[in-house]
């Protein structure tokens, strides 16, 4: 666990007791700070009773906290507590704040930030694995993983990657990366923010945050994106704040089987920049790209049956992710589309004019879901379409129809809440459906032999 002696004899209230917040309370108490801890479930509160005061953050005189810690999941910007803690005078912060107050008391060490709205786990992850297959010392936390003060600290020389949402950095204020990445800027969580232009410099406040002899890259495909990097650039010292170099690594692409599509050369040459700043050699960029397995619900090979490709992409819950694993897989040598493509969900956006370029790779779309009568109607006048409602119903009629060569996707555009709990669970029940088929065993009809990637969500 991350501790520090600057949080000892100060005031906290925590608010939101799921994994982050339980190890802000812990890390707090072991720190020897005054903790009062709130859920509105009982549950989570039970094991913190004796140890850390129970009571709810707008019953209280919030009067003489230093700060209160809220998980990035509650929505500050209709909450009543913003203002009540405005009017007291004390700062909402989240855990990824604590972690940069309690940095100067770690062993020496680097800290690399990842944002963007797509592309952000992937990255992490790769900047994870290429500095471990290196020999580096190495953490990822934020978004990703173990909550980062759960984690126990690097030692001397080690790099902590940190993933962080919008809502993490809203709820940051100090944490200075030593390297840090913008991927993109695209409409999502609008629900959370007074627009896109809010929501954009949000996710600037990141590279605000650093000091102007720090590293930068950018993805630079989209204007939001191209407009921070170069507010950053004539702030910052010369080549400190830098667009993403494609051409330096597309000719390996073919080499790194789970960094496939044009968004994967991007968050792959994003990692590249970021861990050479680190010091890391060309080579062993490479070999790390190489061996890098990929995560799982994000574009995942699961299996190969009868010469079909079974890939779910379940995590991509808006137009513009999905549009990348469209662009991933081009028609036949003989111009014949190959994609079976599974989507639909709980709509984000009203259109799919981001995955428009890329619907002449598209064999035939599935449509399941609330959004499923729009992008039907959407779709229909472009592609062939079946109307499914049920994933079940998509992936046998995908199944049917798909030939030796050809792809069946799910990549939805949509996120999953009104069939699904979440997006793994959506991405668990496409696996187990392409396994229930006999697509996914060994009970392949034609000889050939099935692989099946079995990795679980978590
Ligand atoms: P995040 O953590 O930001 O949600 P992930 O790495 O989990 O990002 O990827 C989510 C989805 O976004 C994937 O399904 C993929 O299709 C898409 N995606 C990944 N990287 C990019 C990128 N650089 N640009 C656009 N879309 C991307």
């Amino acid at each position: 666990m991350i501790t520090a002696r600057a949080f000892a004899a100060k005031r906290y209230m925590v608010l939101g007791l799921a994994r982050s917040g339980m190890a802000v309370a812990e890390s707090l108490l072991e720190s020897g700070a005054d903790v009062t801890v709130w859920d509105r479930r009982g549950e989570p509160r039970r094991p913190l009773e004796g140890r850390a005061t129970i009571a709810d953050p707008l019953e209280i005189d919030l009067v003489g906290f230093d700060a209160i810690i809220v998980s990035p999941g509650v929505p500050l910007n209709t909450h009543p507590l913003t203002e009540r803690a405005a009017k007291a005078g004390v700062p909402i912060i989240g855990d990824i704040e604590l972690f940069a107050l309690a940095r100067s008391e770690l062993p020496p060490h680097r800290v690399v930030g990842i944002t963007g709205t797509n592309g952000k786990s992937t990255t992490t992850a790769l900047v994870h694995h290429l500095l471990a297959e290196a020999g580096v010392p190495t953490r990822m936390g934020g978004n990703i993983g173990l909550p980062i003060l759960a984690e126990d600290p690097l030692p001397e020389g080690g790099v902590y990657v940190l993933e962080l949402s919008s809502y993490q950095i809203d709820l940051t204020r100090s944490l200075a990366c030593e390297a840090a990445a913008l991927i993109n800027i695209t409409p999502d969580h609008l629900d959370r923010y007074d627009g896109f232009a809010a929501y954009a410099f949000s996710k600037g406040r990141l590279l605000a945050m650093q000091g102007s002899g720090q590293f930068a890259v950018f993805g630079c495909a989209d204007a939001p994106t191209s407009a921070v990097q170069q507010a950053e650039t004539a702030r910052r010292a010369p080549g400190r704040a830098v667009c993403v170099d494609l051409d330096a690594w597309s000719s390996h692409q073919s080499e790194w089987p789970s960094l496939q599509g044009p968004h994967n050369l991007q968050n792959a040459a994003i990692a590249a920049a970021l861990v050479q700043e680190l010091g890391l050699t060309h080579d062993q960029v490479l070999q790390g790209l190489a061996s890098f397995g990929g995560l799982p619900h994000r574009m995942e090979r699961i299996a190969t049956s009868n010469g079909i490709l079974f890939i779910n992409d379940s995590k991509a819950t808006n137009p513009a992710s999905t549009a990348p694993a469209l662009a991933a897989y081009a028609p036949a040598d003989d111009g014949t589309p190959r994609i079976h493509w599974i989507c639909g969900g709980l709509a984000k956006e009203d259109n799919l004019d981001d995955c428009a370029p890329f619907f002449g790779n598209v064999a035939r779309a599935y449509t399941i879901g609330e959004a499923g009568v729009m992008f039907a109607e959407i779709l229909e006048p472009n592609i062939p379409v079946d109307r499914c409602e049920l994933m079940a119903e998509a992936v046998r009629r995908a199944v049917a129809n798909a030939r030796d060569g050809d792809v069946v996707m799910l990549s939805p555009a949509c996120a999953s809440f009104d069939q699904f709990r979440d997006y793994e669970v959506r991405g668990d029940t496409f696996r187990e459906l392409v396994i229930e088929l006999g697509c996914g065993g060994d009970r392949s009809t034609d000889g050939k032999p099935s692989e099946f990637n079995g990795r679980s969500a978590a």
